[in-house]
């Protein structure tokens, strides 16, 4: 079908494959491409042992899991949160810092029960603690205090009953910090203990002057919706020394938004909110912790440029410690414990979530001749002329100015064609003709082009690239599995799990399955200079073809909203171990949201929808527009539908022929 000029292909390795999907920029070691060709994981730090994959795929298929689903390596959380921890026992150590770090998970990042119970598990040697900012994340962390020692921050806006709920668990014993984030707070929560005759302690949200930058860059500084003024902290100090009660003052926090981007940001907001600890240390007030929020980043592209992250995990932590340490020093005060919120650096990385591919739609696939009507439109026959050319000339020896110019020629034949159609003097036939070769004169040229330039086309091209780029439709919604892409660009990491020993030769565009323009991924990871597609493989008919999305873990489990009512994805939780088959084992498979759960939440309900189907099928019957055995089926198969998926069963691999 299409002609012989295709450009030669040089050879390609797996190693070609883990540059051209930058694996190793940003996977830190927890995934890589195995010598089968397929993505793998490496879940332990400490050793070497690696799961394929298509091994756990294979094992969901045949426990009859459909996907998509996202797949929990439960060992990479424990190791994230291994990770920080030495990180800042590192920068401790190197620094002789006088006090010690506990990091607490900030459970809206991913508060799924399993995810919660396991950081909270992999941080038990650590001392880690949790925090939660609003009413209902305060009900589910009171709960797994199990010890009196482990911390819970409570930021957000707080109402009376859950300022109560909080002073109760302080009553029990329990190591709990309500940060002050709005002086009317302080003086609810002093009442409240009053009231009680009980001793509270609580922790104060300082707006300081430092700001982040990027995304996130409200979350600090003076326009910040969060936190406490000077001023009103002076009002509070002032309070405390009234009645004596000083040491209720426990912590200073400060949290500069999400993925901050320079860690010289950090060390100046720590420094600032250094000084202030330093001050009330010598106002007399006995701080014992200093809380740096969260923000560490996690680089999703592996890039290091402009508003990426620039920093590393270990530049972090010294960063804090040596910020804190710097001011107490100078300033003569002892070094407090120091927090930090970590979410998105402790739980990113542990998921991925595996998507089927449906379908390919190609626009290069129109033969290179066509036959003419005789009685064909000048506009058909002058675009013929120039396939010719192309075919017969162009491909030996054809100059970049050259083809630029017949691209320009196939494209204002083919707006001609429409404004003549628009206007009622073409007929379709001829405009579905001209349609066609439109496609054939662009793909020949491209092809060219290809045969020439391998790697990188002429600038003037793109635009003839991002023409011709395939859809790939696959079977996900954005809006339920990766929301931070639509709303604010956020690429992640795209990987094809198979046939990564083979090279790519298709640029395509993945969208998802959503009635909605917006659901597609517009911007990816590669090593291309051009971002705005992804390479991936042909299609083999027949052959599921799986995509995994990477660095999924953060935000991502839980943002995902109900866009056409696709429901939450199916998910399992895996955990590697060498003795197993494959290297691992599952613990634990949820199935993806059925249909009737999805309609339930927005109030429609199977017995209402099917007695209403049946009054239908009913009413055809009596009038005798169809027969009952056929109005039965009819029902049957409509009530079947509830108990479904709201994904689509990809039973086959379609690749569009659309010649
Ligand atoms: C969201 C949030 C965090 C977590 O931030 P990450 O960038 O995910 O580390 C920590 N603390 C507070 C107060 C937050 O609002």
């Amino acid at each position: 079908m299409t002609s012989e000029i295709t450009p030669p292909m040089p050879s390609w390795s797996i190693e070609d494959a883990a540059e051209h999907y930058r694996v190793d920029a940003w996977s830190d070691g927890f995934f890589v491409v195995n010598e089968s060709g397929h993505m793998a994981v490496k879940p332990f730090d400490d050793g070497p042992l690696s799961i394929d994959i298509l091994d756990v795929v294979a094992e969901l298929r045949a426990r009859g899991v459909r996907f998509p689903a996202v797949l929990r390596f439960q060992d990479v959380l424990r190791a994230r949160v291994k990770r920080i921890n030495l990180a800042f026992a590192e920068a401790i150590r190197e620094a002789g810092y006088q006090s010690t770090y506990q990091s607490i998970y900030p459970i809206k990042v991913n508060q799924l029960h399993e995810v919660v119970e396991e950081v909270l598990d992999a941080g038990k040697p650590f001392g880690l603690g949790l925090e939660c900012g609003s009413k209902a994340e305060l009900v589910a962390t009171v709960a797994h205090l199990e010890s009196d020692d482990t911390l819970l921050i409570c930021n957000g806006v707080k109402d009376q009953s859950m300022l109560s709920l909080i002073l109760s668990s302080q009553r029990l014993g329990k190591n709990v910090i309500p940060v002050m984030e709005k002086f009317a707070e302080f003086e609810e929560l002093i009442a409240l203990a009053d009231a009680a005759e009980a001793t509270t302690q609580f922790g104060v949200r300082v707006r300081l002057r430092t700001a982040g930058a990027g995304k996130w860059a409200d979350s600090g500084g003076y326009q910040s919706k969060f936190g406490i003024s000077l001023p009103e902290l002076m009002q509070i100090v002032a309070a405390l020394k009234a009645n004596s009660t000083e040491h209720q003052l426990a912590l200073l926090h400060f949290h500069l938004g999400s993925q901050i981007s320079h860690i010289t940001q950090l060390k100046q907001a720590a420094k600032e909110l250094g000084q202030i600890y330093a001050e009330l240390i010598h106002m007399g007030l006995p701080i014992r912790y200093i809380d740096v929020g969260g923000g560490l980043g996690v680089n999703y592209t592996g890039a290091f440029e402009e508003g990426s992250i620039q920093y590393s995990l270990q530049e972090y932590a010294n960063a804090v410690v040596s910020a804190i340490q710097d001011v107490c020093d100078a300033r003569k005060v002892p070094h407090p414990i120091l927090l930090s919120e970590s979410g998105r650096a402790m739980t990113a990385h542990h998921s991925v979530l595996v998507v089927e591919t449906l379908g390919a739609f190609r626009k290069d696939n129109a033969p290179d001749e066509h036959v003419l009507p005789s009685d064909s439109h000048r506009l058909a026959h002058n675009l013929n002329e120039l396939l010719t050319w192309l075919r017969e000339t162009a491909w030996k020896d054809a100059s970049v100015d050259e083809l630029v110019e017949a691209y320009h020629s196939v494209v204002e034949i083919h707006q001609e064609a429409a404004t003549l159609f628009a206007m009622g003097y073409l007929p379709l036939q001829q405009n579905a003709l001209i349609e066609r070769m439109y496609w054939s004169g662009c793909s020949a040229i491209l092809r060219i082009l290809r045969s020439s330039w391998p790697d990188s086309l002429p600038p003037q091209f793109y635009e003839l690239q991002t023409l011709l780029v395939d859809q790939y439709l696959i079977d996900f919604s954005v809006f339920q599995s990766a929301l931070d892409h639509w709303a604010i660009q956020q690429p992640f990491p795209i990987v094809p799990l198979d046939r990564l020993d083979e090279r790519p030769t298709r640029r395509a565009l993945l969208v998802d399955l959503t009635c909605d323009s917006d659901g597609k991924i517009s911007q990816y990871v590669s090593s291309n200079d051009d971002k705005s597609f992804l390479e991936l493989h042909e299609l083999n008919p027949g052959e599921p073809y799986c995509l995994g999305f990477f660095l999924m873990g953060a935000y991502q489990d839980i943002m995902g909203d109900a866009h056409n009512l696709f429901g939450r994805v199916a998910e399992a939780h895996i955990y590697g171990d060498a003795e197993e088959d494959g290297n691992f084992w599952i613990e634990k498979v949820i199935p993806g949201t059925k249909i009737q759960d999805m309609l339930a939440q927005v109030q429609y309900f199977p017995n209402d929808l099917q007695r209403r189907m049946q009054n239908q099928v009913k009413e055809k019957i009596d009038s005798g527009a169809i027969r009952p055995k056929l109005g039965m089926a009819i029902l049957d198969q409509y009530k079947a539908c509830f108990e479904d998926d709201t994904y689509l069963v990809s039973n086959r691999v379609t690749k569009d022929v659309s010649d």
